[in-house]
Order: C-alpha cells, then sequence, then structure tokens
C-alpha cells in the first residue's frame, strides 16, 4: 500500500514489545520450513498450537505464557547483540521441542568474561529468589498436612470466550489456529448500488493439517444466513456457526475429530452492508463531467478487511486460490483479480460475470473487485495485458501511467529474473481512495492523484505516477509473489516496494531526479526514528490487535525499511545484492518469509569485508529500535570512531546499550567525489581505530549519506569541513552536502552541537545551487521558523524571517516564474517561492497574484506552471475573493492533483471562520471528499491563525474522525502529528496529555500519541536552549 501522505515531511508512532523480538528463535518456523506437504505450515502438533512464525511460544492451552518481564527481555536482547548465547530460555520453556531449537548464528566477537558475570548474576537472583521464596510461602508449606490444594497446581482449564449466542465459543486466540488450511474459495457476490447492500456465497475448500473438531476463520459485520459443511464425499450437512466479534472470528464446532488429511467444504451464505467507510467492499460516489452523481462499488482490503466482504482465513500466511463472481447491473462493468472468463444473463435480467481461477496462491489481502462505471486503455507488454481504468472524461489522462506501467513491468521482469505471473495487469483510477494506491495482486487501485496526468501537468505531478505506480509494480514481486508471513515482518513488502520505487526510476526514468526524492526520505526515516516511542524494522510477532497492525504502516516501515536496503546495496559488491534476492524469490515464492529468510539468502550470496556476515550485520538493525550515531575524529593519521544510540529522548530508555555493525563509508581530502574515492569499515564495536595516511587532513564519512547513521565529527572536525565547504564547494558531491546540513541540525537538536555552529554550516548556502542541499536547509529553517512562530515572541520571529529571507534572497531573486522543464529545478523553486510567500516576502506574492490575476482573465486566462500552482493559489486565497473564486474553482476542476493543490490553498487561509467552515465540510465529506481531512488539518495546523484552532476541532470532533479513520489508521497518525507537533510549552503537553489519557476505550494505546508527547517536550528542551543563542546571534 502506498501512503497518501507522501509529499509530507512527516513522522510518526507507539510503545510495543520491541525487545520480545530477542527470544529465542522460531521452533515454528524452522518446522514449517521442514514440513514438506504445505510449506508455511507447522507439521507438528496440534490444534491447540497457534500459527506463530518467528516465536518459540508455542501456546499450548491450559499453560499461560511464560513471559519474560522487560527488564530482562531488554538485558537478553542486549547481550544476545553482544554475541553471547547465555541462558538459553527457549529449551526451559518448550523442553519438548528442543531437538528442534536453531541455535543461534556464531557471533563475531564473543565475550567469555562478561558471560561469567551473567552466570554469576544469574546464581545470585536464583539464591536471593529461593529465599524470597521460603519467606512468602505459607506457613504450611512444610507441615506433614501440607497445605490444601486448590485448582491452581493443575493445568487450568481454557477460558472460551462468550459467542454472541451466549454459547462459549470454541476458540480462545486472536490468531487462527493453523489446524485448517484453506486451498480454493469460490465466491458469489451480488451488490446493490442502489440500496448499498450486497449478497453472497462462499465455498471454501479446506484441508484438515491437525485432527481438529473445529474450523475457526474470519468474518467482520457478515450476517451469516446458511452454513453447510462437507468432509470428503459424504452428504454436505447445515452447521451452526458461532461468532466472537471482538476478535472478528467465527467458528463451526464439530462432536468428532475432523482427521489430518481430510479435504472439506465449507459454504457460507450471508449479507451485509456496503461499507461507508473506505475499507471491505465499500460504496462511493462521484460527480460526473454532467455534474450527475454517479456510484461504484470497490474493496480495500489491506490489512484486515477482507473479512467484512466474505468470511476466510483472513491472515498473510494463509494463501490459497479465489474464483470470484460477480452480478451487476447491465450499465456496470466489473473488475477483479485475473481475466474475465465468462458473462451469463441471469433470469433477473442481470448479468453475472465470472473470473477465472486465480493462476496462483494468494494472501487474502490482495483479492481485489471492482463494479464501477469505467473505461480503459490497454498495451500489451510482453505476455501481459496491461490496461489503466479511469471514469469515461478522464481516459485521456491515462496514457502516461500506461507508459509508465509498461516500461517499469519490462524493467521488474528482467531484474528480479522471475517473470509476472498473471495474464493481465489492471490500474484503476478510483474517484473516492483513502490510501495512495494498493497493489492488489493485477488490479492495482489508485487515486485518481496518483494515477492520472493530464495536459496541463507539471512533471512533479508525473514525478507522483511514476513514483506510486513504480511502488504498487514492486509490490507485485515483494508482497504478492513472496508475502510477510504475519504483519511484524511488513517492512518485507513496504521496504522493499519503497526501496524499489526510487530504484527502478533511477534507470528507468532518470530524468525525474528519484535519487533527491529518496534521500529526503531517510531524512525522514531518522526523524521518526530518533524517538523513544519509534520500534524496529522487525517487530515482535505476538502483535495482534487491528490498531497495532494499522501502525506497522508508518515511516519505519516504509522508509527506514527502504533505507537499510539501500545501505546494504551500497556495501556489497557489485551485482550481489540483486542475487541475493533472485535467490530469495525464487526459494519462497508462493509462500511466506520472515526476516531472516531473507538475510539467509543474502549471506549465501555474500560476505562482507572483515569477514561480517550479511545476516549478522543486518539482525541488528533489523531487531533494534533506532540507529547510531558515530563520532570521529582524526589526528596524524589514526582515526577514532565510537557508536553510540542516536537518542533524542530526554527520558530514561530502554535501548541505550545497542550496539550495531555498521558498515561505515568515508572519503577525504585528496578523494572526495567520486564513487571510487569511498573506503569501507565494518564497525562492530563500541570503539574502533582506522589508519588512514598522515597527510589526511579531513574525512567525510558516510558518503552520499546511504548508510543509517549520523556522524558527529567534533569542534575540530566540522570546522575543517564547513571551512572546505567555503572554499571548494565542489569537494563534496551534492548529496553529502545535504548530509551535512542534515547531520548538523540533528546534532544540534541532541544538544551536540550549538546554534551559532549550524549557523556557521549554513554560512557557505550562499554559494550553494544544487536542490537537495537547499531544500534540506530550507525545510530544517522552516520547521524552527513553524516552532518559534506559534510562541509569543514577536520580535525573534521576525529576526528569524529576516535570517531565512536574506540567506535565500539573491537566489529566489534569480529563478524566474515562467515554464520550467527540469524537475529538479521545479522541486527547488516552488520550495523556495512557498517560503518566502509564506512569509510574505512582497517580491513573492506580488508575482503570484500577477499569475493568479491572468489565470482569471476572462478574455485570455493563462496557464500557470504546475509547479506554482500551489504558492500561486495560497497566496490568493489569503483575500476574500480570492478565496471565494477558488472555492468556486474547486467545485469545477476535474483534475484531482489541481484539486488538491486548491484545496492545500483554502485551508491555508488566516481567516478563522473559514478554517472552520473549511474543516467542517471536510469531516462532513459532502463538499469535500472526507478522504482529504487529514490533508486540510494538516495544511491548516502550519499556520498561525489555525494551529490552535485545529487542535480544539479534533479534539471536540475525535469521534467522529476515528469513525472515518480507524484507529491506528496512517490518517489518524497524521492527524495526531500534525496538530500537536509545533506545540512547546508545558501547558500544552499536559494539554495533549491530558486529551488522549482520558479518551479510554475510544482510544488505543498508540504509538503516535507517545510520539507527539515526546516531540512537543523536545522541542520544549530545543527552545529552552536555543533561544538565548538564538536571541544573540539572529
Ligand atoms: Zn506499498
Amino acid at each position: 500500500m502506498e501512503d497518501p501522505f507522501d509529499s509530507e515531511r512527516a513522522s510518526l508512532p507507539r510503545n510495543m514489545i520491541e525487545n520480545s523480538m530477542f527470544e529465542e528463535e522460531p521452533d515454528v518456523v524452522d518446522l514449517a520450513k521442514d514440513s514438506t506437504a504445505f510449506p508455511g505450515f507447522p507439521a507438528l502438533d496440534p490444534d491447540e498450537v497457534v500459527y506463530e512464525p518467528r516465536s518459540s511460544r508455542l501456546l499450548v492451552r491450559g499453560l499461560g505464557e511464560n513471559d519474560l518481564d522487560d527488564e530482562e527481555e531488554d538485558y537478553e536482547s542486549s547481550a544476545r547483540l553482544l554475541g553471547m548465547s547465555f541462558m538459553n530460555r527457549s529449551s526451559a520453556r518448550s523442553p519438548s521441542s528442543s531437538p528442534y531449537t536453531r541455535q543461534a548464528p556464531p557471533r563475531s566477537c564473543s565475550c567469555p568474561s562478561t558471560r561469567k558475570l551473567v552466570v554469576g548474576v544469574f546464581i545470585l537472583v536464583l539464591v536471593s529468589s529461593m529465599a524470597m521464596a521460603l519467606y512468602f510461602l505459607p506457613g504450611c508449606t512444610f507441615t506433614k498436612a501440607g497445605c490444601h490444594k486448590d485448582n491452581s497446581s493443575t493445568p487450568i482449564e481454557p477460558v472460551y470466550p462468550n459467542s454472541t449466542t451466549g454459547e462459549p465459543f470454541p476458540w480462545n486466540e486472536p490468531r487462527l489456529p493453523a489446524s485448517v488450511r484453506p486451498v480454493n474459495y469460490n465466491l458469489s457476490l451480488t451488490p446493490n448500488l442502489t440500496s448499498k447492500t450486497f449478497t453472497g456465497r462462499t465455498v471454501i475448500n479446506m484441508m484438515i493439517q491437525h485432527d481438529t473438531k473445529r474450523v475457526v476463520l474470519h468474518s467482520s459485520d457478515l450476517n451469516i444466513t446458511k452454513a453447510t459443511f462437507q468432509v470428503g464425499k459424504d452428504k454436505s450437512v447445515e452447521v451452526k456457526v458461532l461468532e466472537y466479534k471482538p476478535w472478528q472470528l467465527i467458528a463451526v464446532s464439530f462432536p468428532e475429530d475432523l482427521k489430518a488429511g481430510q479435504v472439506c467444504v465449507l459454504t457460507l451464505e450471508y449479507k451485509a452492508n456496503l461499507s461507508n467507510t473506505y475499507d471491505g467492499f465499500y460504496n462511493s460516489s462521484y460527480n460526473d463531467v454532467t455534474g450527475a452523481k454517479r456510484v461504484l462499488a470497490a474493496t480495500q482490503f489491506e490489512p484486515q478487511a477482507a473479512r467484512k466482504a466474505f468470511p476466510c482465513f483472513d491472515e498473510p500466511a494463509f494463501k490459497a486460490t479465489f474464483l470470484v463472481r460477480i452480478t451487476r447491473e447491465p450499465e456496470y462493468i466489473t473488475l477483479s483479480n485475473m481475466p474475465k472468463a465468462k458473462t451469463t444473463t441471469l433470469p433477473s435480467g442481470l448479468l453475472e460475470d465470472e473470473f477465472e481461477q486465480t493462476s496462483v496462491n494468494m494472501s487474502t489481502y490482495l483479492v481485489a473487485f471492482i463494479v464501477a462505471n469505467f473505461t480503459s486503455v490497454s498495451r500489451n507488454v510482453s505476455n501481459t495485458l496491461v490496461s489503466v481504468y479511469s471514469v469515461a472524461e478522464k481516459k485521456e489522462h491515462t496514457h502516461y501511467a500506461l507508459d509508465a506501467a509498461s516500461k517499469l513491468l519490462q524493467f521488474y521482469n528482467t531484474i528480479f529474473d522471475v517473470d509476472y505471473p498473471l495474464r493481465k495487469l489492471d490500474l484503476v483510477a478510483i474517484p473516492d481512495f483513502l490510501a495512495g494506491a494498493m497493489e492488489n495482486w493485477g488490479l492495482i487501485t489508485f487515486r485518481e492523484t496518483t494515477l492520472l496526468v493530464g495536459n496541463q501537468s507539471s512533471p512533479l505531478d508525473k514525478q507522483l505516477v511514476a513514483n506510486v505506480v513504480a511502488h504498487e509494480l514492486a509490490h507485485q514481486w515483494f508482497g504478492n509473489l513472496v508475502t510477510m508471513r504475519w504483519w511484524n515482518d511488513l517492512w518485507l513488502s513496504e521496504g522493499f516496494a519503497t526501496y524499489w520505487q526510487y530504484t527502478s526510476l533511477t534507470t528507468v526514468f532518470p530524468q525525474l531526479y528519484p535519487g533527491d526524492e529518496f534521500l529526503e526520505v531517510r531524512f525522514k526515516a531518522m526523524a521518526k526514528d530518533s524517538l523513544n516511542s519509534t520500534h524496529s524494522v522487525s517487530v515482535s510477532s505476538q502483535m495482534t490487535s487491528p490498531e497495532d497492525v494499522l501502525e506497522m504502516f508508518d515511516s519505519v516501515t516504509y522508509e527506514k525499511g527502504a533505507s537499510l536496503l539501500l545501505m546494504l546495496n551500497s556495501t556489497l559488491p557489485d551485482g550481489q545484492f540483486r542475487k541475493g534476492l533472485i535467490e530469495y524469490l525464487n526459494k519462497y515464492r508462493g509462500s511466506n518469509s520472515v526476516t531472516d529468510d531473507l538475510w539467509n539468502s543474502l549471506t549465501q550470496a555474500q560476505v562482507l569485508p572483515q569477514q561480517e556476515s550479511v545476516s549478522d550485520m543486518m539482525r541488528t538493525w533489523t531487531l533494534q529500535k533506532g540507529f547510531p550515531l558515530v563520532t570521529v575524529s582524526c589526528k596524524d593519521g589514526q582515526v577514532n570512531l565510537t557508536q553510540e544510540p542516536f537518542l533524542l529522548s530526554r527520558e530514561n530508555t530502554t535501548h541505550t546499550s545497542s550496539l550495531w555493525h555498521i558498515p561505515v563509508s568515508y572519503v577525504n581530502d585528496s578523494c572526495s567525489q567520486a564513487p571510487s574515492c569511498r573506503q569501507l569499515f565494518v564497525l562492530r564495536n563500541k570503539t574502533a581505530t582506522l589508519k588512514v595516511s598522515d597527510s589526511v587532513k579531513w574525512l567525510k564519512l558516510n558518503y552520499m549519506n546511504t548508510g543509517f547513521y549520523i556522524v558527529h565529527y567534533g569542534v575540530e572536525g566540522w570546522a575543517a569541513l564547513i571551512n572546505t565547504l567555503k572554499t571548494d564547494i565542489s569537494s563534496f558531491t551534492a548529496h553529502d552536502r545535504a548530509s551535512l546540513i542534515h547531520n548538523m541540525f540533528a546534532l544540534s537538536r541532541l544538544g551536540r552541537v550549538s546554534f551559532p555552529q549550524v549557523l556557521s554550516l549554513l554560512g557557505y548556502l550562499t554559494k550553494e545551487t544544487e536542490t537537495a542541499p537547499l531544500k534540506e536547509a530550507l525545510s530544517q529553517l522552516s520547521s524552527v521558523y513553524r516552532l518559534l512562530d506559534k510562541r509569543p515572541d514577536p520580535y525573534l520571529v521576525s529576526r528569524m524571517k529576516g535570517y531565512i529571507l536574506n540567506l535565500f534572497g539573491p537566489l529566489i531573486n534569480s529563478l524566474d516564474w515562467g515554464e520550467e522543464q527540469s524537475v529538479s529545478r521545479q522541486e527547488l523553486r516552488s520550495a523556495l517561492f512557498e517560503m518566502a510567500c509564506g512569509l510574505g516576502q512582497e517580491n513573492c506574492t506580488d508575482q503570484a497574484k500577477v499569475l493568479y490575476d491572468q489565470r482569471t482573465n476572462s478574455t485570455q486566462p493563462k496557464i500557470i506552471p504546475g509547479d506554482l500552482e500551489r504558492v500561486v493559489f495560497s497566496v490568493a486565497a489569503q483575500s476574500d475573493s480570492g478565496w471565494l473564486s477558488l472555492l468556486e474553482a474547486y467545485g469545477h476542476t476535474t483534475y484531482d492533483s489541481e484539486k488538491r493543490k486548491i484545496l492545500q490553498a483554502l485551508a491555508s487561509t488566516q481567516d478563522t471562520r473559514r478554517i472552520v467552515w473549511i474543516l467542517n465540510a471536510g469531516l462532513q465529506g459532502s463538499i469535500i471528499q472526507t478522504q482529504e481531512l487529514p490533508l486540510l488539518i494538516g495544511t491548516v495546523s502550519d499556520g498561525f491563525a489555525g494551529h490552535l484552532f485545529v487542535w480544539n476541532f479534533v479534539k471536540e470532533n475525535w469521534d467522529s474522525i476515528i469513525e472515518k479513520f480507524p484507529l491506528g489508521s496512517y490518517p489518524i497518525q497524521s492527524i495526531i502529528k500534525s496538530t500537536t507537533s509545533q506545540f512547546s510549552t508545558q501547558m500544552h503537553l499536559e494539554e495533549v496529555q491530558g486529551f488522549f489519557s482520558g479518551l479510554k476505550e475510544r482510544g488505543h494505546p498508540m504509538r503516535s500519541v507517545q510520539e507527539a508527547l515526546e516531540t512537543i517536550r523536545l522541542n520544549q528542551d530545543w527552545m529552552d536552549r536555543n533561544l538565548p543563542a538564538l536571541r544573540q546571534s539572529l
């Protein structure tokens, strides 16, 4: 799935059980691999085993989990990373599985003295625990009569929850049992777009894996009217379905065991309402070119909403084949994952479309179908028919996407060495769609903005479309062909899709400068990952709640995931990364994988310098949250390196002992630009030294910022680098210059450098002309400005404004407002103009007004260059007449990306009555679609007039908001972040804390709330630390 707010420099997220990642290696996983019958399923044991990849917790009926407490786990995790294989808890926990226990891979450094210490401590703890136990034991313990035995000494009978009918529900875990495996689904759906309801019939062919008395699967908001069950060739009999709503589970119980190896058929008939949110099988409407209202029905299942459209085993590991039939009225068309096989006219006059059975095994979240009134353009690419669908009047806007998709499909077919396996690939623009896009196999769905490109679209609009298409197409391999076993490893899908989106564009559309965007994305991921509330890329498989699953769709999963892949690729010798991936794709195609499977495939392909294995290195990056700060000093050829976690939080934190195996790259003053200058050293320990030539004057670490770490050069090191920048800017690549700016600001936030040092570095910018470093500086200064702007110090605000305009003024004045072909220049000038006009620089606002007047001139309207539309509209929206004319234009424009720019302009008004109006309109969803509410809230939050009001709006309307956007979802993460991230006072901290803690059941404990609180505290700290310096130096 593509997040819809890609353009924001947001960072989001909460508090999980990251540390349980370091539990013993997965017994079940190994067994699953050995199972020849059904790869991906445990071949052992019973019905009572929950399918739990990655974890050794075999949840056996009657035995509670043997949880470690946090501290123990944390200690163990750190120890493991240090290479100690002490205290094998797994064997104590599940002795019967010990023959299968995988040994922890050998680590590069072992610390026997530490081990002795640990054993000593362990014995001490054991002895004192026994003493404590004796002290607390009841007096009867050692008497001859002994204590009265109560039930607690025998294994506890499982406690089953009550189903809706009051009878016990026969399963007591939120995850499905592994005893039954679906093989094929036969789905028949009859939607009624007028009554907004549908009926369905689902026939599930399944295989019994282990003897069991129950079949448990998912269903949500479906009213099941009839259920029959057939075993083998026996007669099918009617069965009773029990439902447990909190876990969205249904079950059928049997008096006798169903036997392993039996084939059974469960048939369920049901009716339901089409969903009025953005997931499940939902209905939506739009106005066509004549203004007439049109309706459509479409699906969005990822992550857990297939169960809202048909009863199913709705976990990614339960792959099966699907045959879909949909009944429609003649005026509509239907689409699904596969090509249409036939159409039958029913006695009612309705038509039934039947699609071919999927030729691949797929996870339920990738199933999709659409009933709508769309038209298409098509092209054959190799053996695949590629089509782009849209509403009829936008057919002309589909050609760019068709071209992009065709080129990218060819690129991926070649680079992955595995052909796209389906005969058709549809890309569909849906007028009302919440995510950016969704990678359903063979039927990718998009927002109109992310797929359609008009004649007047700017190259920046095209860049967005190419990006999203590249992302979703990469998913057809990473995510669809090879799927993560559970949502804890979502990064295997999203991290890869994000990585390939930039990598494929670099080859296929280099003119779109995807490299600059990828660099920004890495900075963005670091902003989020430097908070204590972040999570590891691969989290514990114990997470099960829908909110936790939704919160996985965040910047760490997508962008840090992609950044780690880039770091690995730039560390491995040429070609080895691809070789390992091809091996991984071939080994796991059609099935599921966990993170270690990936590292193992890559380790077989290559071992790194200093005998470092890919697996050893990468586990330190995916299993720990956060990232390192590398401090470097260099004297007389001796280079000292130190690593520590880069952690902004002032709170007592749990992962300060973390160590990473860091592929440190470096260049020096004699050779610093070309890729061949780059040298590599793997820093595994807290400190290390290396030798360089005595004549080296300075080192720049993290060449091109391909590594996921920040570097501190110390006072002298920074001075040497700043001096070089000022004397010869071309000593560094543009990305290295952006990286220096980024690192300097990050260190300032950490309190390691003073603000005057930051300003000293920025002094070189008067000579800078490249987009990446300029945009980075602009973005950092803007965020400082936005914070200051919200505080009662107008004098300082105006000084800061003066400083920024001064710094960029000459550059701004050199840019013109005409057509511009280079994407990179467009990005730069739109960012600079938005900043200048936003700060009220008259040259800028005057020019913007001229362009707006020319556009609205009734006799000879002139088109505004696409990259300048947003800034021009935003300036226009500040006047009464401009705002009203934009509102009118919003109603008429059919072109979605222009609509969004107008909307942002409308929301940038400083008139509070209009702010009230527009937020309410976004919430109601009639004039402005509700899918745009997070965008509106984000824009209003940035402005001075709206930032307090919008926070009140969110508080007052919380219940309506979470009705539209589920707790934990990306829109909710974005809303929480944008409304709170500019607070920097104790009062606001308490206010935000008070609101979220008062929500109780209406607010699942979300990582984004923790992150918001942390951010406010950090803003507070930064202000306390830097205000005096700012007052002095500006
Ligand atoms: Zn995605």
